[in-house]
């Protein structure tokens, strides 16, 4: 089998707002194979940034778009193929928007690997250890407190175990970023684990002392409290709390994660196969995060592919504990495959059909597809 075309289309809302939500535009990635088998991945990142670098025209060898490097190429030689997508960007990647990219196509490999042998892309992974995953609603804070907590009682009557929300306005009032933590609190009742997500707002002995205040909220973690290179600072809070500090979603490859895992000290460890480098290096990463006894979470903020991708992953690690599933409301998150992921009583399970298990719907595509 061979790889005979990588397309890489941008899907986006029409309008987008002004707000941390990465819902609403997406880089869809295509992968056909002379045996008529299609694959699809996803990168989460600029969508028009990802597109050039696999789109880009050989410049010479180590030098070139993602696709010049796959292109001819067995989709079951995954490994290689990573290593030379990888040496084809060495000096405009490495880390950031070309690992994204590389993450969709793998991503596409990997669902093609599965279509054409007839089996789960967990199976392929050496996976099974579990078959559904404890999901937790994932949204932004609402407009104010009483939003906050309509929202919060909404997931709960959908089933949900575990609720996060985040991102604005956390950091402008400490006083209010409490009250929002209890407000979810209150609103979610006791059973229900609550995490929150700070959208690196702070510096870390404010880190130090909000996650002391916000402990006595019984939060599961705080989230990204610190900007993702602040690595010293990182290691100040986790030395100086027992509240779990989760971060990762800003990083790609292995060499990021160890740096954040070994300087940082961080508890959760917490990889977006749409943005570190796909299964092939998701997984890696997963086991470097075992080896320390850490468990590994997804991110994911986008469409049913991160969704279905992630539970792939959860399935094929000893370490996952929790799947992230984002409950904001978008077409692209909520339409753009058929059959969506659902959650009933708090678990999402695993899908069972060939490859990822996405059928993606051709007329959301149209109407969503910009470039
Ligand atoms: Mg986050």
């Amino acid at each position: 089998m061979k790889i005979v075309d990588v397309e890489a289309l941008v899907l986006s809302l029409p309008q987008i707002r002004e707000r941390t939500d990465g819902t609403q535009d997406m880089l869809l990635v295509r992968v056909t194979t002379d045996t008529g088998i299609v694959g699809y991945g996803e990168v989460d990142s600029a969508p028009i940034v990802a597109k050039a670098i696999i789109e880009a025209p050989p410049s010479h060898t180590i030098c070139r778009g993602l696709k010049h490097a796959v292109l001819g190429e067995d989709p079951f030689e995954y490994e290689m193929l990573w290593h030379r997508m990888y040496q084809s960007s060495i000096y405009y990647g490495r880390r950031g928007a070309a690992i994204q990219a590389m993450s969709g196509i793998d991503l596409a490999l990997w669902d093609i690997m599965g279509k054409s042998v007839g089996m789960p892309v967990y199976k392929l992974l050496g996976g099974g250890f579990r078959h559904k995953v404890r999901a937790y609603a994932s949204a932004l804070f609402g407009t104010n407190l009483h939003d906050t907590a309509e929202r919060v009682r909404g997931y709960v009557d959908r089933g949900f175990t575990a609720v996060k929300m985040g991102w604005e306005p956390m950091g402008q009032d400490w006083d209010y970023d409490v009250d929002l933590v209890r407000t979810m609190r209150e609103a979610a009742g006791p059973k229900v684990d609550i995490l929150i997500d700070a959208g690196h707002c702070y510096d870390s002995k404010t880190a130090i002392q909000m996650a002391s205040r916000f402990r006595e909220h019984n939060i599961y973690w705080l989230e990204e409290p610190l900007h993702p290179d602040n690595l010293e600072g990182y290691r100040r809070l986790c030395d100086h709390t027992d509240v779990r500090i989760a971060a990762g979603e800003e990083d790609s490859t292995r060499a990021s994660f160890i740096e954040l895992m070994d300087r940082g000290g961080i508890d959760v460890v917490q990889v977006d196969v749409t943005r570190v480098g796909g299964l092939t290096e998701a997984k890696k990463i997963a086991y470097l995060a075992a080896d320390r006894g850490l468990p590994c979470i997804n991110h994911s903020f986008t469409t049913d592919i991160n969704v279905a991708a992630s539970l792939h992953l959860l399935a094929s690690i000893s370490n996952a504990v929790l799947l992230e599933y984002c409950v904001e409301d978008s077409p692209l998150r909520n339409e753009l495959c058929k059959d969506p992921i659902q959650v009933i009583d708090g678990y999402a399970s695993v899908p069972q059909e060939p490859g990822l298990g996405v059928v993606l719907d051709e007329d959301v595509i149209a109407k969503y597809r910009v470039q």
